[in-house]
């Protein structure tokens, strides 16, 4: 027997139209894939496939145990070692996701009688870190910059940490990312910038936001990415110092109690790093097909890949959604937990190896849908 409440719940949810089914894929589906996170098509590239099933040869199925017992290999410190040279910090340890990351490294950092400055545009893994944390967590409007410097100039709390994404998931907006960092630099505090959606998308050959305003390895900023988006693979990564590195190991209870990150993951992840170092201009084709894509779909040109087309009503983004499947093409849709009440959406991320005949194919089906729920 179920608990008595979940029935209520289930009925009111089903009411507003937020019930939530996932989406199943099938073998072999002749659908263009617009819904996933694989920025630059390489959970399929050939050379990262190989190496998951090197890693699968060398290491077996699982990590076997927790990192600090017996679940760290060579290929988890091969890889964390050349994700920190390639985005330009000392070190970088690896989660088994990045949601594990962002929480492990939140209450690493701060913890009850410490502040978290937070913004409006803040991943639910970040949130769910600042809650875990203890800390007193300010939020502040996305992108405040001002309010940010604000709420760590008054506090009384010794210790500061801001946190925020540096591309907004939602809608692939950048956060202003030097003003952050410089508001909690000279407020004696640390910025802890989530990179998941611009790994692979922004900066010099992929290196993130970090890296294009010249912050990479910075005092005072810490990033937290993700092997599941460009990289194809999963997994969570944090960088900065040593220091950090070590700190982490000893008090990130996410890192310290949870079975280290699958080895062939490991393998994919650093395949596909490798095969972004070989082709730095794969950011840039993907960016070029995110413009020609927004632009036929009539929606705002993000600075990152994921464009965002507002219905308003749940019922009719779904009804979109679906409608945009019936003839091949598979894309997003959020509506409120995930976004705010009225801005339901289809969410489009594009793919560098998507071609212009499929994105423009794709724009004239998500404009008919559109059309046919009188959101366009
Ligand atoms: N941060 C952001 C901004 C994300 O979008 C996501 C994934 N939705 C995560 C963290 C969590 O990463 P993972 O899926 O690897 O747990």
């Amino acid at each position: 027997m179920s608990a008595p409440w979940l029935a209520d719940i289930a009925e009111r949810t089903l009411d507003a139209g937020l019930h939530r089914e996932p989406v199943i894929r099938q073998p072999g589906a002749a659908e263009i894939n617009l819904a996933s996170n694989d920025y630059l098509g390489l959970s399929t590239h050939p050379d990262v496939i190989a190496g998951a099933h090197a890693a699968l040869d060398t290491w077996g199925t699982g990590s076997t145990a927790s990192r600090l017992v017996a679940g760290t290999t060579a290929a988890h410190v091969e890889f964390e070692s050349d994700v920190a040279d390639f985005l330009g910090f000392e070190a970088a340890l690896a989660f088994s996701s990045g949601y594990l990351a962002n929480i492990g490294a939140i209450t690493a950092l701060v913890g009850r009688g410490d502040l978290i400055v937070s913004d409006t545009g803040a991943h639910a893994s970040l949130i769910d870190g600042c809650r875990l944390s203890r800390a007193r967590v300010v939020v502040v409007d996305r992108g405040d910059a001002a309010a940010v410097a604000r709420a760590l100039a008054e506090r009384t709390e010794e210790r500061a940490l801001v946190v925020t994404d540096s591309i907004y998931s939602i809608d692939g907006m950048i956060a202003p990312l030097r003003d952050y960092h410089r508001a909690a630099v000279d407020n004696g505090a640390i910025l802890l910038a989530d990179e998941a959606h611009a790994l692979g998308v922004r900066g010099p050959g992929g290196r993130g936001v970090a890296a294009e305003h010249g912050l990479s390895g910075a005092p005072g900023l810490v990033i937290t990415t993700v092997a599941s988006k460009s990289l194809g693979a999963q997994g969570g990564l944090v960088l900065g110092s040593h220091l950090l590195r070590e700190h982490l190991i000893d008090h990130a209870r996410t890192f310290i109690f949870d079975t280290g990150l699958n080895p062939a993951a490991v393998g994919a992840a650093h395949a596909a790093l490798r095969v972004l170092r070989a082709d730095p201009a794969m950011p840039d084709r993907l960016r070029a097909g995110v413009r020609r894509l927004a632009e036929a779909c009539g929606g705002e040109v993000p600075d990152a890949a994921v464009v965002s087309l507002i219905v308003g009503d749940p019922v009719a983004a779904v009804r979109a959604a679906a409608l945009c499947r019936e003839q091949g093409v598979f894309v997003g849709c959020f509506r409120p937990p995930s976004v705010p009440e009225g801005t339901s959406r289809l969410r489009l991320t594009v793919r560098a190896d998507l071609n212009d005949d499929d994105l423009d194919f794709v724009a004239g089906v998500v404009r008919g849908a559109l059309r046919e729920v009188g959101a366009a």
